[in-house]
C-alpha cells in the first residue's frame, strides 16, 4: 500500500533519496503537480515508472534537474533560445525538448533521439535532486486519470502499490508544465501550461503545434495523443451562465457546476436548477475538482467557459482534453 512519509521534513527527504538511489519510485510535489520519480540511469526503475502507471511505453518521460549544469548531464542544450528559456523561467513550469546525450536509456525518451528536461520548483524536490541527480517523474496518477495534486490524490490512486507519498502540500500551479521544442529560434509549443505563449514570445518566434499536424518534422509532445486529464463524469463545456442554467433544467444527470467565481452572482440560486455541487472554475483546483465530481457520484460536469477562462490556454486544453470521448 502506498504511504505518507512520517517524522520530520529532514528524515523524510533522506528516507525518499535513500529509496530512490536503490532504484524505488517515490511520489514527490512538484509546483505543477505530483510526480512519480525514479531514478533516469536505472533501466528497472523506469519501466517501474511506467508499470506502476500503466502508462503506454510510447509516451516519453520528462526528465527533472536540479540545475542547467545537471539538464547538460542529458542533453544538449547549447542553443542560446534553450538557454535563454532556462535563465528565464527555471526554476519553474517549463519544459524544454532537446537532443539527448546518447548514455540516456531510450526507455526514458521511448526512442526519441530527444529528451524533455524540467527544472521543477519545489524546495522538497529540488533539494532530493542534489543528493540523486536527475530523476524522471511523469505525473504521479493512474495513466488517463487526472492528475495529482495533493498528496491524498497520489494515496488514493496508487492505493494498492508499494510508493512512498512526500507530502508538500496543495501544488500551486494545479496542471503540467508547458513543453516546447526549440529549433533555431522558433520555439514550438508541444503543450501548453502555466508558462504562456505570450511569456515565451520575448525569446524567439512562437509556434503553437497543432496535434493534427502529424506531417511536421519537429516531433509533437507523443502523450498528447492519449486520452488524458479524464474523470468518470461527462464534461460540457459551455460559454455563458444562460447556457449553463438552460442545460440543468433539461438535464436528467446529477451535475457539477465549475464556474469563474465572479460569474456566481448571474446564477439562479433556486432548488430547482438542480446542482449537485458548485465550484469554482480555476487552474488550481481543477483536478480536484474533477476528482471529487467522481468521489460524489456525479455524472456531468458543466464548465462555464466564459471570456476569461477561454484566455487561460492551458486550462482550456486541459478542458477539452476532458471533455473528450477519445
Ligand atoms: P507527463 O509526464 O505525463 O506530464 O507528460 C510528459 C509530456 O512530455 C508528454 O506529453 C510527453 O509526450 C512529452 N515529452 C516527453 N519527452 C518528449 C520528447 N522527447 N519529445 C516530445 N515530447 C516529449
Ligand atoms: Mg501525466
Amino acid at each position: 500500500m502506498a504511504e505518507f512519509c512520517d517524522g520530520t521534513e529532514e528524515q523524510c527527504l533522506k528516507r525518499a533519496a535513500q529509496l530512490l538511489n536503490a532504484g524505488s519510485c517515490v511520489a514527490l510535489p512538484t509546483e505543477t503537480v505530483y510526480g512519480l520519480a525514479a531514478r533516469y540511469d536505472v533501466e528497472e526503475a523506469v519501466h517501474s515508472v511506467f508499470r506502476l502507471k500503466g502508462r503506454p511505453n510510447d509516451n516519453p518521460l520528462i526528465v527533472h534537474v536540479a540545475s542547467i549544469a545537471q539538464a547538460a548531464q542529458v542533453g544538449d542544450v547549447s542553443n542560446t533560445v534553450v538557454r535563454s528559456l532556462m535563465d528565464a523561467f527555471w526554476p519553474g513550469p517549463l519544459t524544454i525538448v532537446v537532443p539527448k546525450v546518447p548514455s540516456v536509456l531510450s526507455a526514458v525518451t521511448a526512442g526519441l533521439p530527444t529528451v524533455a528536461i524540467r527544472c521543477p520548483a519545489h524546495d522538497v524536490f529540488r533539494t532530493i535532486l542534489q543528493s540523486t541527480g536527475p530523476l524522471v517523474a511523469p505525473s504521479a496518477n493512474v495513466s488517463g486519470r487526472p492528475s495529482p495534486t495533493t498528496a491524498a490524490h497520489v494515496l488514493h490512486d496508487f492505493a494498492n502499490a508499494d510508493v512512498l507519498v512526500v507530502d508538500g502540500g496543495e501544488c500551486q500551479v494545479g496542471l503540467e508544465s508547458t513543453v516546447v521544442h526549440v529549433n533555431n529560434s522558433t520555439i514550438s509549443i508541444l503543450r501548453p501550461g502555466d508558462i504562456t505563449s505570450q511569456q515565451l514570445a520575448r525569446y524567439g518566434t512562437v509556434a503553437v503545434q497543432s496535434q493534427h499536424n502529424a506531417e511536421n518534422a519537429i516531433p509533437m509532445a507523443p502523450g498528447m495523443k492519449y486520452r488524458h486529464y479524464a474523470p468518470d463524469a461527462e464534461v460540457v463545456l459551455l460559454s455563458t451562465v444562460a447556457e449553463a442554467q438552460q442545460f440543468t433544467t433539461h438535464a436528467r444527470d446529477t451535475c457539477m457546476l465549475l464556474i469563474e467565481t465572479n460569474e456566481l452572482q448571474n446564477l439562479v440560486t433556486e432548488e430547482r436548477t438542480g446542482w449537485k455541487s458548485v465550484r469554482e472554475l480555476h487552474q488550481h483546483s481543477l483536478y480536484s475538482n474533477l476528482r471529487d465530481a467522481d468521489a460524489l457520484g456525479i455524472t456531468m460536469i458543466v464548465c462555464v467557459c466564459t471570456a476569461r477562462i477561454r484566455e487561460n490556454e492551458a486550462l482550456m486544453n486541459r478542458l477539452q482534453k476532458a471533455q473528450s470521448k477519445r
